[in-house]
């Protein structure tokens, strides 16, 4: 008599899960929401505000500055000819945004720049500490 309604509890149980994946799925439309918001190591160059951006869904670069709102957040970059951080040459697109090209550059050197990591960064001996900025470029951006 105990077996079975050990295993009665436990359809019950299987039930109830069953239920809660459902009723998930209902609920979210069927579909896994993609994640509302990211974040970047950015610097704003209207306001010099630098730090963790968050971006949201939708969300299209230049990103607005949490601190000024002017569109002028733009990620930093890690030159590792210089060795030093930066915001990289930008080119003019059609839209009339300034963006970093497929390619983004060094404004000092003209080296390739990689995303900037700083965590990375803080466990590799050879590169002074603190990390050093190369000069930001002038905003507005002119032709
Ligand atoms: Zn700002
Ligand atoms: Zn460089």
């Amino acid at each position: 008599m105990a077996v079975r309604k050990d295993s009665i509890m436990g359809l019950i149980a299987a039930l109830v899960l069953i239920a809660a994946v459902v009723i998930y799925f209902a609920r979210s439309g069927g579909k896994i929401e993609p994640p509302s918001k990211t974040t970047f190591n950015g610097v704003c160059l209207a306001c010099k505000w630098e730090g963790q951006h968050d971006r949201y869904a939708g969300d299209m670069p230049p990103y607005k500055c949490h601190s000024c709102g002017e569109r002028a957040m733009y990620m930093w970059r890690w030159c590792p000819s210089c060795k030093k951080r930066c915001v990289p040459v930008m080119e003019k697109r059609e839209s009339g945004d300034w963006l970093p090209p497929a390619f983004p550059k060094c404004p000092k050197c003209g080296a390739d720049v990689a995303p900037y990591d700083p965590d990375a960064l803080e466990y590799m001996e050879d590169i002074p500490k603190p990390i050093e900025t190369l000069p930001l470029p002038a905003w507005p951006f002119k032709e």
